[in-house]
């Protein structure tokens, strides 16, 4: 296992006072409980991060900020965009890129995907580039296939220098919000394999595993997943049950350096 990383996606939940809360409910607890090794990361929506920066500053909580999107342009018009140079302004360090909602909902194709990835790793932000089947390809036995195509086509182009700022993140769309887990054994195979594409594209990159990851099932997959971490939707918005996932994250690394 790499560094290990837990990062959460609160998607389009939380307005800026509920984030302040859940920012300080989580506080309260890494500071009762700290973590030894694994990196936490919050990705609010983009009106609660100005609010979530200062409670990550003022209560020194060492949370890496996250952002759920940008768009690839520098500025302009873009009505309704957000520019990366204003997420930095913020003091955003990593951002989600292609997630599946976004692939799916919002039009993102695999070279949009491409040209964002380069302008968030290229800005020297870390930027989680999110991968995965949906159950049709998988009941076809075609995720392996699927999903290193996505790798390809958005890491091909990317700059040298711009490499070590990518992190995976294998989200199974069957598995997204619905509350069916992979199993331990799926999510390695799947690493296995996507550690393999990006060993062919000449690097190597943290891979992250997200879909319905929950405080119950993250033993078992940080132990068998061969994984370096969690992105997580639902479960992250609960700081008890977001902490308890990093918390089973850090134990399971501390047991196997
Ligand atoms: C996600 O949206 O990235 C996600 C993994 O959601 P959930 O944990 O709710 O399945």
């Amino acid at each position: 296992m790499r560094s290990p990383a837990v990062y959460g996606n609160w998607k389009m939940n939380l307005d800026f006072v509920e984030a302040v809360h859940l920012t300080q409910e989580l506080g309260v607890l890494l500071r009762r409980t700290p973590l030894e090794h694994v990196e936490v990361g919050v990705a609010p929506p983009f009106v609660d991060l100005r609010s979530v920066s200062s409670v990550i500053e003022a209560d020194r909580l060492g949370l890496v900020l996250c952002a759920q999107h940008v768009n690839e342009y520098e500025a302009g018009a873009h009505t309704g965009e957000v520019s990366l140079a204003m997420l930095e302004r913020l003091g955003v360090g990593a951002v989600l890129v292609g997630h599946s909602e976004r692939r799916r909902l919002y039009g993102m194709d695999d070279a949009l995907v491409a040209r964002t990835l380069a302008r968030v790793a290229g800005a020297g932000l870390r930027a989680i580039l999110c991968v995965g089947e949906d159950l049709a390809v998988r009941e076809a036995g075609g995720e392996a296939a699927f999903v290193a195509e996505q790798l390809r086509a958005a890491i091909a182009g990317l700059a040298e220098g711009a490499r070590a700022r990518v992190t995976v993140a294998y989200e199974p769309l069957w598995a997204i919000g619905t509350g069916v887990v992979a199993e331990p054994a799926q999510v390695a195979a799947q690493n296995e394999s996507i550690r393999s594409t990006l060993a062919g594209l000449g690097f190597d990159a943290p891979v992250l595993y997200g879909g319905s990851v929950t405080a119950e099932n993250a033993t078992d997959l940080a132990r068998d997943g061969a994984l370096d971490g969690f992105l997580v939707g639902g479960a992250s918005l609960r700081a008890e049950a977001f902490h308890a996932i990093c918390r089973a994250l850090d134990d399971c690394y501390a047991s196997t350096r």
